[in-house]
């Protein structure tokens, strides 16, 4: 297994690297993820997620998500011989090529944009290729899961920025998102979308969590799920080791079909981490994991990494 690598749809790590505490090039005695630990695991493609605060929004959350950019493009640059930003199809190809890690920015929370398409032509023309619509809240576009399954789903602005969205090539992203959002952005998408940290609903109750009907929607419409890690989404009891996140795998690749998943760590956004996965350097060992659980050869590669090329190949321009 050691010449399969992994892509992974969600971590949280620039938060550390704005505040200065951690230059994510070692690993240090907390955090999930740096760049020695990834590359010994052959990382090849990690979703940046500029994660906006609650306590910024709504005023702030430009700003707030501009200095969130502005950090990941300096980590970018003085990293560049082990990084590269993913904003084009070449860049795609050269995903999985070499150690150098490729990044995709993600900003978590359409707050940034506020009630403005310009920002949205703003921060992609800054390297931004994926937008969580909605964190937990209410927000111009949506409504997160916090307020409830049935408040609404998107608002006018909001099926506004998807149309935007479908015509630059940016991934829509409805990880944080309520259902009858999920099933807006679904219906109204002209190109695939993606959950990039969820999990399943039938295996455990989160609220973040996704029924088999939307895992099959998604995979119906060429998206994918990318597993979070997050101990409170794998098992209704918080108490979830390595075996669990194989369990959420099975589910998937069973309802949905193995085309239509992959892994979305959230490292870094979780405050603990499943047994025997506690940072990015464990990846080999899930791998094993499933690979014992069953998975074959072809199967394997599309969970680490090829879900991700051929859903990044459908969307990004
Ligand atoms: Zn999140």
């Amino acid at each position: 297994m050691a010449d399969l690598w992994i892509a992974d749809g969600h971590c949280d790590s620039i938060g550390d690297y704005l505040a200065r505490k951690r230059d994510l090039r070692e690993p240090s005695s907390f955090g999930h993820w740096d760049l020695t630990r990834a590359q010994d695991a052959r990382l090849g493609l990690q979703f940046l997620a500029l994660y906006i605060e609650s306590e910024y929004k709504p005023f702030q959350a430009a700003w707030r998500g501009l200095e969130l950019l502005q950090a990941a493009l300096e980590f970018i640059d003085k990293n560049h011989s082990d990084v590269f930003l993913v904003k084009s199809k070449n860049d795609i190809l050269k995903l999985g090529q070499s150690d150098a890690i490729g990044l995709l920015i993600n900003v978590e929370g359409g707050e940034i944009i506020g009630e403005s398409l310009f920002m949205l032509d703003l921060i992609f023309r800054l390297g931004v290729r994926s937008i969580g619509l909605t964190w937990n809240e209410r927000n111009a576009i949506a409504n997160g899961v916090g307020e409830g399954p049935d408040s609404g789903g998107l608002s006018q602005f909001g099926f506004k920025v998807i149309e935007k969205m479908n015509e630059l090539g940016m991934i829509i992203d409805v990880s944080h998102v309520n259902a009858a959002g999920f099933w807006d952005v679904i219906h109204h998408s002209r190109t695939p979308i993606i959950a990039s940290h969820s999990c399943a609903a039938a295996l455990c109750g989160h609220r973040r969590n996704l029924t088999d009907d939307q895992l099959r929607a998604l995979a119906a419409n060429k998206g994918l799920v990318g597993i979070n890690f997050c101990q409170d989404f794998l098992c209704d009891n918080g108490q979830a080791d390595i075996n669990d996140v194989v369990r959420h795998i099975c589910h998937i690749a069973e309802v949905a079909g193995v085309d239509s998943v992959g892994f979305g760590s959230d490292f870094d956004g979780i405050e603990s981490t499943p047994a025997r996965l506690e940072h990015v350097g464990k990846y080999p060992y899930l791998v094993e994991k499933l690979s014992r659980a069953g998975f074959n050869r072809s199967e394997l590669e599309k969970i680490c990494y090829s879900n991700y090329v051929r859903f990044l190949s459908a969307v990004i321009k």
